[in-house]
């Protein structure tokens, strides 16, 4: 739609809602959804991605790939076919798993964006609703406060220490105030103040906006961008074995050159057989399938957490959140259900119980007592609705804030009175402050954590009240305290409200802990990961609530005043060992994140706020809640949870380990295999020996194992004990020590078995063509072995779930026996590869020197799994004394 309306920003805001044919209560159902189907979504059009024949064509454009097609060339032109044949399935097959794996990684990530959408609060009916951004049309009136995201074009009708970030519009960092004064026709984009755009975030205060052009008619739209380009599927630990396996394919190439000069000066080869030796090592030694298996292991990774809830915005964040070893989370919504029921109150007339459940307002009070004056200010001093939906109450807002709705109407009392001004609640100042106006008369009402309440009440005993609220938050109650004053004016004033207030009361709030919350802290605790909660709380509910849910250390608490007395070196001590931290602000949250990294530690940080983005940036993972958080901390987050659920943290976290684990298994099944395969033909030119395999079995080998059996392992479930291990460390490399000696041993293994096996065949009298058979099977037969042992390189294999395997193992590992017994059997592919059958008893030998080999590799892992535990005990033993 492009904007009906020519320079709104020049006009007054009535004469815009004149134009638009709108009115301030906004507009009815009906005439939006008409208004829909006239000026179509509210959406940017599709940027057109490349198109699937490209897309395609990119899986050729690769050094591995650039190798293996010079090769095809070359046997070409010295007319093996069989080999160019081989070459080019190999090549291709690497291409189409690459296409139709990446494909379908897309349409997840796709997906995953779609679960991001925008979500906006408008007016309809007079009724505050809130609606997917894609359905806000022309005439809307927008509802924003700090944080939202805006999501179309608006003219600012309504505005309240307004300010918005429009870097991505005119490059401005510093947040333009905003107002609803009407500005000159040619002012510059920055510069029209009455204006919010769509795509900008709301850095403070709250508005109330028309939307005047919304979709591609929005100055977004026209100039095309927000479209944060595609964004690539890579990690910094793929990005790393990319890098890898280039250096590696120069090696290899390097390696097979002198490899042919030796051959044919030295060794006096032929050109011809020599050369294909070559080509056969240059591609067995090549990790083509690498990279693509990869991706594909991170793409299910990020599906599996959004099936957790757990939506990945940065796919780096996938191997951060697996390496946390400290997750801070806030409490409300989070460990808690946030859903809330009004308990207690105190007032001074007495102390009063509240029956009831849910957000009905329906419930009795005991002892009998006048709470009306408590209940009104609780009712005006609030932005949440009520929705009776059959007998099914629900709240649109904060739950808080429901709570107080319901509570008022136990009470009897309902919200009758204008609101004339508003200061709405900032974490920072923590109180919310309303101007209303009724047949009585004009009245200021303000709610908010009672030691600030209190202080700005008149002829009040504070230490008295300070004391009853400190009781209701040792039961685990959320306290909030309520005040009042008859004013004159009919603005409000922050400095005015500082004093001379009439104190009305306290509620007591329950917000339950989760109990999957209670479960998923223990997991915590079993993983090596300690849980802290930063909480905006009083101190004695945040306590409370933290013994419950089982956090270590409850009973030491330090409040937002106590961190602002520790410097840095201090903080970084106590971060360490506090687990709760009540009456922070976002500054705090920022503090502790650096407080302990300066500890070595690895950090998740959940936030919510606006003001939280700092944080969430600086956290080595930084989690935003989907549902409550808003749009401001979820651009700066690297994961949003769907649910607000710390389970699902926990839950991310194991996914995280187990895609990195995944990562580690590709990694440790490819290199040596392809290793063991190569030198297997190296050995034999240097040597002189005959070739235990020729350079078209080789090929073959390559094709039907390098990437099926190194894709299945991007599909493996996650290794039980996974949460009982310790995290890794940040900066571990996952080219380790242990990874190289494992390389070493399975290649050597490799070599000593086929060179054995082929020896055996020989001196027992069996032809040449039947003796590199059996090493062919053999060494499909080792690989099929190393996956199984693989599969599990944290804990044992010789169990029966291992056995079991899972079913894309099986289907794999049944697909290559099945090509490898057509290979072995068939006369036509006899022909090809130059093969014989293999008698039974040599085919039983075959399956028993697997057998052994992965014996051998399974006690040296127990071994040294068993070295590592002890060393680790030992350790644990000596930083415990
Ligand atoms: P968390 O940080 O774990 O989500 P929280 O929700 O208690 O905890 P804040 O939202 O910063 O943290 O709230 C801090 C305090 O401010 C609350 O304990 C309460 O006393 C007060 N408060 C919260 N919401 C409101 C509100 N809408 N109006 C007035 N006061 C509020």
């Amino acid at each position: 739609m492009t904007s009906a309306l020519t320079d709104p920003h020049a006009l007054s805001g009535d004469a815009c809602l004149r134009a638009l044919d709108a009115g301030p209560a906004g507009l009815t159902g009906a005439e939006a959804t008409r208004r829909l189907a006239a000026h179509g979504p509210n959406r940017m059009p599709e940027v057109r991605g490349r198109g699937p024949v490209l897309r395609f064509l990119m899986h050729f454009h690769n050094v591995l790939i650039y190798v293996l097609l010079g090769a095809a060339v070359v046997t070409a032109t010295l007319q093996h076919w069989v080999d160019t044949g081989v070459i080019l399935a190999v090549v291709m097959a690497n291409a189409v798993i690459g296409f139709v794996q990446e494909g379908k990684a897309e349409a997840a990530m796709a997906a995953i964006r779609q679960m991001l959408a925008l979500r906006a609060a408008v007016l309809r009916d007079g009724q505050r609703l809130t609606v997917d951004g894609a359905e806000i049309v022309p005439g809307d009136i927008v509802l924003l406060e700090a944080g939202d995201k805006v999501p179309a074009d608006l003219r600012v009708l309504e505005a309240r220490g307004l300010a918005a970030q429009e870097a991505m519009l005119t490059g401005e960092s510093v947040p333009v105030e905003k107002d609803t004064d009407p500005v000159a026709a040619d002012a510059a984009l920055g510069d029209r103040r009455s204006m919010l755009w769509s795509g900008t975030l709301v850095t403070q205060g709250t508005a109330r906006g028309l939307a005047v052009a919304t979709g591609p008619g929005t100055e977004i739209g026209r100039i095309g961008g927000l479209l944060a380009g595609v964004e690539q599927l890579t990690t910094p630990l793929v990005a790393q074995m990319d890098h890898f396996a280039r250096w590696l394919s120069f090696l290899i190439l390097l390696a097979a050159g002198l490899l042919l000069v030796y051959g044919y000066f030295v060794g006096h080869h032929e050109f011809d057989e020599m050369f294909m030796a070559v080509v056969g090592v240059a591609v067995a030694a090549i990790p083509e399938g690498l990279p693509a298996v990869m991706t594909i292991t991170l793409a299910i990774g990020v599906q599996a957490m959004a099936r957790r809830h757990a939506i990945v915005r940065r796919l780096p964040a996938i191997e951060a959140i697996g390496s946390v070893s400290v997750i801070c989370t806030d409490k409300t919504g989070t460990l808690t259900r946030n859903e809330m029921v009004v308990a207690a109150a105190e007032t001074p007339e007495g102390s009063f119980t509240i029956a009831g459940k849910g957000y009905a307002p329906l419930g009795s009070i005991t002892p009998a007592g006048d709470l009306s004056r408590l209940a009104l200010a609780a009712a005006l001093c609030n932005d949440a609705a009520l929705h009776d939906r059959s007998g099914q109450w629900t709240v649109e807002g904060d739950p808080m804030e429901g709570a107080l709705l319901a509570f008022a109407g136990k009470v009897g009392v309902s919200r009758a009175a204008d609101r004339l001004d508003a200061i709405p609640f900032d974490s920072r100042h923590r109180f919310m402050a309303v101007l209303t106006e009724d047949l009585g008369g004009r009245r200021t009402q303000v709610k908010g954590a009672p030691e600030r309440v209190l202080r700005m009440c008149g002829g009040v005993d504070y230490a008295h009240w300070h004391d009853r609220a400190e009781a209701l938050a040792r039961r685990g109650l959320r306290v909030l305290a309520l005040a009042e004053r008859v004013e004159t004016g009919d603005r409000l004033d922050a400095a005015a409200l500082e004093c001379g207030l009439t104190f009305l009361g306290l509620v007591g709030l329950i917000d339950p802990p989760r109990p999957e919350a209670v479960a998923a802290v223990a997991e915590c605790h079993s993983a090596g990961i300690r849980v802290k909660m930063i909480t905006g709380d009083h101190a004695g509910t945040a306590a409370a609530i933290a013994a419950q849910i089982g956090l270590a250390n409850p009973r030491r608490v330090l409040t937002g005043h106590d961190l602002d007395k520790l410097d840095d070196a201090q903080l970084a001590l106590e971060a360490a060992s506090v687990d709760v931290f009540a009456r922070t602000s976002p500054e705090h949250k920022l503090r502790l994140v650096t407080a302990l990294q300066a500890n070595g530690l690895s950090v998740a940080m959940t936030g919510d706020g606006v003001n939280d983005a700092p944080a969430l940036k600086r956290a080595d993972a930084g989690i935003a809640m989907g549902l409550k958080g808003s749009e401001a901390a979820k651009e700066a987050a690297d994961l949003v949870l769907a649910d607000d659920n710390f389970a699902t943290i926990v839950a991310a976290v194991r996914e995280g380990r187990t895609v990195w684990d995944n990562l580690k298994k590709v990694i440790s099944w490819t290199l040596p295999t392809n290793a063991g395969e190569s030198l297997v033909v190296v050995l034999a030119l240097l040597v002189g020996l005959a070739m235990p395999v020729t350079a078209v079995q080789i090929l073959w080998i390559n094709l039907i194992t390098a990437i099926t059996l190194g894709l299945a392992l991007a599909f493996e479930p996650t290794e039980s004990g996974t949460m009982a291990r310790p995290p890794r460390r940040r900066d571990a490399p996952i080219l380790s020590g242990e990874l190289v000696w494992h390389v070493v041993m399975v290649a050597a293994l490799f070599l000593a078995s086929v060179f054995g096996v082929f020896a055996y065949a020989l001196d027992k009298g069996h032809s040449l063509a039947l003796a590199q058979t059996m090493a062919m099977n053999l060494l499909v037969v080792l690989e099929i072995f190393h996956l199984f042992f693989i599969r599990n390189i944290h804990g044992t294999s010789l169990t029966w779930d291992a056995v079991k395997g899972t079913r894309v193992v099986w289907t794999v590992v049944i697909a290559i026996t099945a090509a490898q017994f057509a290979v072995t059997y068939l006369p036509p592919l006899q022909t090809i590869l130059g093969t014989e059958p293999v008698p039974l008893a040599d085919g039983l030998l075959i399956v028993g020197i697997g057998a052994t080999f992965f014996a051998i590799i399974e006690i040296e892992k127990q071994i040294r799994l068993g070295l590592k535990g002890s060393l680790l005990s030992v350790w644990r033993r000596s930083t415990r004394a």
